[in-house]
């Protein structure tokens, strides 16, 4: 799996109009970690996928840019996770619509796991990241039902 990280983003980057955006991370953990994350203090993840939920008004293309590289300023509670050299993320979904909170609570709703409180400072919702141990298959049903693409495979035509 690992061979699709770093090459097949640079048409996402290539959008020309840029608008309000929720995004995906589809993160994939190849062992165990414990990491510090901020004010949430020391914290295991468990090898597997994660998925985490985010949104860009402006300087989305630069967003997505920061999550995929390794070396940051670390800010964000994701940020301490994606600079990790164990955390890949593999695809990103992407929406059109500002609903970010929303799609965290239908996952929450749908019996996702998550992690307590990540992501999620600036709003109400329990989380913005989850740990998938459900079917994908499944899980990205429920994600296109929600208006979500996969950037790679759709990004085509969507602002032309
Ligand atoms: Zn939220």
């Amino acid at each position: 799996m690992r061979q699709y990280g770093k090459m097949r983003y640079p048409a996402l980057f290539g959008w020309r109009y840029l608008q309000k955006m929720t995004y995906i991370l589809w993160i994939v953990l190849d062992i165990d970690i414990k990491i510090y994350v901020g004010s949430l203090g020391k914290l295991i993840f468990r090898k597997g996928v994660y998925l985490y939920i985010g949104s860009a008004k402006r300087g989305f293309r630069s967003r997505i840019k920061r999550h995929l590289a390794k070396t940051k300023n670390i800010f964000w509670h994701i940020d301490y996770l994606t600079s990790s050299g164990y955390a890949q993320i593999k695809e990103i979904w992407i929406n059109n619509k500002a609903k970010e909170c929303q799609t965290a609570k239908t996952l929450i709703k749908a019996g996702y796991n998550f992690i307590d409180r990540f992501g999620c400072s600036d709003c109400g919702c329990k989380s913005h990241l989850f740990f998938i141990r459900k079917d994908i298959g499944e899980l990205k049903n429920l994600l296109e039902k929600e208006c979500f693409k996969n950037a790679d495979k759709d990004y085509c035509g969507w602002f032309s």
